[in-house]
């Protein structure tokens, strides 16, 4: 039998024995692949980054509808946002309440102290101080190295668990400039991770090329309105840790970089499901 998941992010996640860790680096799925490999169950288990955050939870569903077995990780690095942590568990057992076919699927949680990480950053996402443009072009919520950190962490955590699916809700498309968050930095640490534990990694990032709008959408797709309404009320994204007022998008600050995105990316979705409107999903597509 084929494997299940014959897609475009097949090659480094059934590429066995000695063929080069290099080759077929290719993991994200392309615009419309992932709507046509739902359905199909890879038959091992996957670890998720989950922050608690609405780009994570689409990330878990995504990954539940899609593996075996799911186990999430999330870090505590002191970040300004730290509510988000206390999101995660209402979100799991939300997930576990709602979606019967994703109970069982849904196993262990590994929350990691990354406390080091704040330490050694100086950010307005570690330090109470104001979001701005740095002279770099990036804004100062980027904590360098922080993806690469989360990643090398989770490898070393499915490692031991035996998992090599991790998944990530970083994007490319309607994000901040993180280069963390880019392809090319994904792609380069899904080989450098599987060289350096020699441990066929496989690196999952199904939101890289959607918009924010789009993610909403495959939340959509994967558990209808009840999971949409499950992001909406129970994840968080502000950078400011404001949960005082439910949003049509959600709780928020409504002013800082995050709100912003998840506000216009809620509107855009909206929009697009509102009588009259294309049934089309506004998905943004790789410019290269
Ligand atoms: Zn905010």
């Amino acid at each position: 039998m084929a494997p299940a998941d014959a897609g475009a992010d097949a090659p480094v996640a059934t590429r066995q024995g000695s063929a080069p860790i290099l080759a077929g680096l290719a993991m994200t799925p392309k615009i419309g692949q992932i709507s046509r490999m739902r359905g199909l169950t890879q038959p091992e288990p996957a670890l998720v980054l989950f922050s608690g955050g609405q780009d994570s939870t689409t990330c878990l569903a995504w990954a539940l509808d899609r593996f075996a077995a799911v186990e999430t990780i999330g870090f505590d690095y002191g970040q300004r946002h730290r509510v988000e942590l206390e999101c995660r568990g209402r979100i799991a057992a939300a997930l576990r309440r709602g979606f019967p076919q994703w109970r069982d699927k849904l196993g262990a949680d590994h929350l990691i102290d990354l406390a080091v990480l704040g330490q050694v950053s100086d950010t307005a996402l570690t330090r109470d101080s104001v979001i701005a443009f740095e002279e770099s072009g990036l804004p100062n919520t980027f904590v360098p190295g922080r993806n690469l950190l989360f990643f090398t962490f989770a490898a070393a955590v499915g490692y031991r668990r035996g998992l090599r699916h991790l998944v990530g809700g970083m994007c490319e498309t309607d994000y901040s400039g993180y280069p963390d968050c880019r392809d090319d930095t994904l792609k380069a640490l899904q080989a450098t991770l599987s060289l350096g534990m020699h441990h066929r990694f496989a690196i999952h990032t199904p939101l890289m090329w959607r918009d924010k709008a789009a993610t909403w959408e495959l939340a959509h797709d994967l558990g209808g309105e009840a999971l949409v309404g499950l992001i909406r009320e129970e994840t968080h994204s502000c950078y400011q840790g404001d949960r005082s007022e439910l949003h049509a998008w959600g709780y928020g600050c409504g002013a800082c970089p995050a709100c912003e995105l998840r506000r216009k990316g809620w509107e855009a979705f909206a929009k697009s499901r509102s009588p009259g409107a294309s049934r089309d999903p506004p998905v943004s597509r790789p410019t290269r």
